[in-house]
């Protein structure tokens, strides 16, 4: 992950920070450029996984952002495989939007308080996952899961998930942190091969029962996932 400067107000510069906390929503204002999709490319349906026997279905929004890092050929594969994962739970993909988005340069990097303008802005059906180029967060994390339960202080991020280009094992990553949001947990696992352990691991695939109960649960009681028909 790359370094970034400490944009923190220093205490020698409090007046500064005082008048520019004054100034900033008049500056933000004219200064604004929303973030607006340029293209949609829906999945098609033959593409999807089949899961025989699922009980409820789940649709994915993707955002990526024009002239980032990632490409759709790098996406779309790694979103069907975390779907095959998810899948052992009796959760089936029933669609999934890749959305494209134009904006500056600035929201291609995760930061929370980016992250919220972005989606101040951006009508997002949820899930949604948003790949990014890097994080500017610390601890910097390769994938990062915003939940109902983690979103207190920054509601517009509820029931997303935000990944960095070059994030390891990234259909397992991808897998993870869906299962964090809809589970709406942030828990892990220490079972040897579950895909909740701390440590994402190609051998780290499983999900236990008692996970999936509250994947499927949880995910239906918050609207992220439906009941198949
Ligand atoms: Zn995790």
């Amino acid at each position: 992950m790359s370094s970034v400067p400490d944009l923190r107000c220093h205490a020698t510069s409090a007046i500064c920070c005082v008048a520019a906390l004054l100034l900033a929503p008049g500056i933000a204002a004219r200064a604004a450029e929303p973030a607006r999709v340029v293209e949609t490319y829906v999945l098609p349906g033959q593409q999807l996984p089949a899961t025989p026997g699922a009980t409820h279905e789940l649709r994915l929004s993707l955002y990526a952002f024009r002239g980032s890092l990632w490409t759709q050929r790098e996406i779309e594969p790694a979103v069907l495989d975390a779907a095959r994962l998810i899948a052992q739970c009796g959760v089936a993909l029933a669609g999934a939007e890749l959305r494209l988005l134009e904006a500056p340069r600035r929201f291609h990097f995760y930061s929370t308080p980016v992250a919220r303008e972005l989606l101040q802005d951006l009508q997002v059906s949820k899930p949604a996952i948003f790949f990014v180029d890097d994080t500017l967060n610390r601890p910097a994390y390769d994938a990062e899961a915003i939940g109902r339960a983690n979103a207190a202080n920054r509601p517009e991020l509820a029931n997303t998930v935000w990944v960095a280009h070059g994030a390891r094992d990234l259909p397992l990553a991808l897998a993870h942190e869906l299962a964090h949001v809809l589970s709406d947990s942030g828990e892990h696992s220490d079972e040897p091969g579950n895909l909740m352990r701390a440590e994402t691991s190609p051998e780290n695939t499983r999900l236990s029962a008692v996970q999936c109960r509250r994947l499927r649960e949880r995910g239906q009681a918050n609207g992220l996932l439906a009941p198949k028909p």
